[in-house]
């Protein structure tokens, strides 16, 4: 048996599992078929609506990453020559964007400088302008560490005709998801993040109106994996074996979510503003940047801090994880050398870990 070193999960996800998930991966498997196993994912269901705040029938989790969610989402919703908008203020923007270029889509890309949201304003006269048969906005863009507002463009959006897709791999579990009061028809995320569960699963979610753009499809979809009508079938219906459901993923998928329920929603988000709140005082006392300036703007699960030019920022996450056991993430893309990307989320969003984050930060004289 291997044994792979301990570590504080600090970066941009897999995050420190929950207990209760790992007990679950362990279990001996049942069938995928098992009327246990049937009940748990009704089980799964509900306990994902409560975090999407969705009332939508067709919620569960889809066998693979956050950008299998993603992929789900728009193989399902783009039909070639739909007009697709997307928006893009880091890395996860523009991956939706090239998901629909490669579906066909005619795509508009609206970005924005990384570090900031959009305003809510521009999405409105972009849409109205647009006209677009799908909108793909991220809300929690982890790339970035940007919190979007979105509390006020659904309307526009259905009013225009089309459907709202969002990107919540980085916000579900740790902030207030509001999908039906949004207006939201579709959303993705990941089961490594708030959620503190190994990653392989995209919990996702698809409104009515989803569903009947989905059904009025002229032609099958390319995928056969992610069709979410046959996956209908499974998830509800009738049952019907579509593919072999990675059983022990959904067992500790269930129990991470029971976990975050059993907390409380109110206070497992309260706790990650907590942390984060304690994170910006740590920094202060170091004289540390936000790379986010607008505080408002911040996310709390997801902290980017500006590291000095002149330090070789990789040899130093090299020896925080060698030397004291923590991951932290890097930049990406033009962020690659400039920031540090500290994830606290889940079960990692805990005072405890930023105290281990700044004892390494101040043993390797940053
Ligand atoms: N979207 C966002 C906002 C993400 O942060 C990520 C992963 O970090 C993804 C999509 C893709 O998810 P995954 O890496 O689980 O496939």
């Amino acid at each position: 048996m291997r044994n792979p070193p301990t570590r504080l999960l600090l970066g941009p996800g897999p995050s420190p599992c929950y207990p209760q998930a790992l007990d679950a991966l362990a279990q001996p498997p049942v069938g995928h078929m098992d009327p246990y196993f049937l009940r748990a994912m009704d089980d799964l269901s509900a306990g994902l609506r409560k975090l999407f705040g969705t009332n939508n029938e067709l919620t569960f989790a889809a066998s693979g990453t956050g950008s299998a969610g993603m992929e789900m989402v728009l193989t399902n919703l783009v039909s070639p020559g739909d007009r697709v908008l997307v928006f893009a203020h880091g890395v996860f923007g523009g991956r939706m964007a090239e998901l629909a270029q490669r579906l066909g889509g005619k795509v508009k890309i609206v970005s924005q400088e990384w570090g900031r949201p959009f305003e809510q304003a521009t999405i409105i006269s972009e849409v109205e302008d647009f006209r677009p048969a799908v909108t793909c906005l991220v809300h929690a863009e982890t790339s970035t560490g940007v919190l979007q507002d979105l509390s006020h463009i659904g309307e526009t959006i259905q009013n225009a005709g089309g459907l709202f897709v969002l990107d919540c791999v980085t916000s579900l579990g740790g902030l207030e998801l509001k999908l039906d009061q949004w207006q939201v028809d579709a959303a993705f995320s990941g089961s490594q993040k708030c959620l503190s569960c190994p990653p392989g699963l995209a919990p996702v979610t698809f409104s009515s109106r989803a569903m009947a753009k989905r059904r009025s499809r002229m032609q099958a979809i390319s995928s056969w994996y992610l069709d979410v009508e046959l996956l209908s079938n499974y998830w509800g219906g009738d049952r019907a074996y579509h593919h072999t459901a990675p059983v022990n993923m959904v067992m500790a998928l269930l129990a991470s979510v029971e976990a975050v329920l059993e907390e409380g929603l109110v206070e497992c988000f309260s706790r990650h503003k907590r942390t984060y709140h304690y994170m910006r005082e740590m920094m202060g006392q170091r004289k540390l940047q936000f790379f986010v300036e607008n505080e408002s703007h911040r996310l709390p699960m997801l902290n980017t801090i500006r590291v000095d030019s002149k330090i070789d920022e990789k040899a130093h996450r090299q020896r925080l994880l060698e030397e004291f056991g923590i991951e932290v993430g890097g930049g990406l893309g033009p962020l690659a050398g400039q920031v540090w990307r500290v994830g606290l989320m889940g079960n990692g969003a805990r005072e405890s870990s930023v105290d281990a984050l700044f004892q390494a930060w101040d043993a390797l004289r940053l």
